[in-house]
């Protein structure tokens, strides 16, 4: 298998799996009992806590582990709208993951202004709409640190900045930024930060939310002491501890996804362009993730791109993993004014850490073929002007 669908999910690294395994068998202790076997778990899941407040520069105590990246998001959106009563707009980018836009939806549902703000034509922040759009009935501005169909990475100290001179709470799902570029709640200036160990070579089911206040005053899931009150439920040890390691590797790795993985990426994107015409990537102009290339092929229609390249073993994606098996054209694509008919004729390409030359080089061999046959026996729609 060629794996190119990294922004999905990751493989777990090795040295995580080898760090989860004695909390599977014979440290499966309950953190919360009071004997010695207990409390050398509930010390495991303290250093996981201090690797993952290291990883965001925040400290172990603004730490909360939860079940997952959409989890963290849904946490996020309900304590902040808790703690601003009698406010009753949410400011969104209209780039969000679905985590966000479906908690987001529910309380526009129960009362809240939900507003949506317009990226620019090149899929990157547009400021000025965001100063626009937040003011004194702003409960929340949330608004994604990299996203996941692009890579477009979003500036977003500026937006913290306004939303608390406003008197309203800043969060960001940076869960496709962490482990791939420097994330640092001091410099984003956020109250929430969400993350999620699967999108690093972490375990899959477990994420962690930063708070800035360390408290969360409405806890979504209620009923025990666990995460001091913040969080009940038995822990997730096994998956806590995956995920302090896996953010220990990643934040030493960095550099490697800055030179190394961007290289590669960059050298996919150019022989694409090179051996594909009518080839486009998305974003090439704004600031973006190392390792994330989106690619529309005018006139080709994606999913049956997607089918010929499983067929030769390499795994990508027309959209986030979210909306696959869905036929709604992605609200990413859209957002970041790419035309009605060039919307299915989009690949994303993700690599990681562990992606080889020989693997880019394999899609660069085989891909053309794929693409001259798919615009002449499935072309996605009429060929665009020009
Ligand atoms: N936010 C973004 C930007 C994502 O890409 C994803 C997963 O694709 C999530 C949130 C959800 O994370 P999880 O799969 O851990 O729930």
């Amino acid at each position: 298998m060629i794996y190119l669908d990294n922004n999905a999910t990751t493989r777990p690294a090795p040295e995580v799996l080898q760090a989860m395994r004695p909390f599977l068998d014979e440290a499966f202790a309950n953190p919360s009992s009071p004997y010695g076997p207990s409390r050398r778990v509930a010390h495991a899941i303290w250093e996981a806590r201090a690797q993952v407040a290291s990883m965001v520069e925040a400290d172990p105590e603004q730490i909360v582990f939860v079940g997952c990246g959409s989890e963290a998001n849904n946490a996020a959106i309900f304590s902040a709208l808790r703690q601003r009563p009698g406010r009753n707009r949410i400011v969104l980018s209209s780039v969000e993951h679905a985590s966000v836009r479906g908690p987001a939806a529910f309380w526009e549902k129960e009362g809240y202004e939900l507003v949506e703000v317009k990226a620019n034509p090149d899929g990157g922040l547009n400021r000025e709409r965001y100063l626009a759009a937040i003011d004194s009935r702003t409960a929340l501005v949330s608004v994604m640190l990299a996203n996941n169909e692009t890579g477009i990475l979003h500036s977003i100290h500026e937006l913290s900045d306004a939303a608390h001179s406003e008197g309203a709470l800043m969060h960001t799902d940076a869960v496709q930024a962490v482990g791939k570029i420097p994330v640092g709640v001091t410099d984003l200036r956020v109250d929430f930060l969400s993350m999620s160990a699967h999108k690093f070579h972490g375990p899959k089911g477990v994420g962690a939310l930063y708070l800035r206040s360390g408290e969360v005053p409405h806890p979504l899931i209620r009923g025990g002491e666990q995460e001091r009150g913040r969080r009940a439920g038995t822990e997730n040890v096994t998956g806590i501890i995956g995920l302090g390691h896996a953010c220990s590797l990643a934040a030493e790795a960095l550099g490697i996804m800055d030179t190394e993985v961007r290289s590669l990426r960059d050298d996919l994107e150019s022989g694409l362009q090179r051996l594909v015409d009518k080839v486009q990537v998305i974003g090439a102009g704004a600031p973006r993730l190392p390792n994330t290339s989106s690619i529309l092929f005018h006139g080709a229609d994606a999913e049956a791109l997607i089918a010929l390249l499983d067929m030769d073993g390499i795994c990508c994606s027309s959209g986030s993993a979210c909306a696959a098996g869905s036929s709604e054209p992605s609200h990413v694509l859209r957002a970041s004014g790419l035309a009605d008919h060039d919307l299915k004729s989009v690949l994303r390409f993700s690599l990681s850490r562990f992606t080889r030359r020989s693997e880019v080089e394999a899609l660069l061999r085989l891909l053309p073929a794929h693409v001259q046959q798919v615009r002449f026996t499935r072309p996605a729609v009429a060929a665009p002007p020009g």
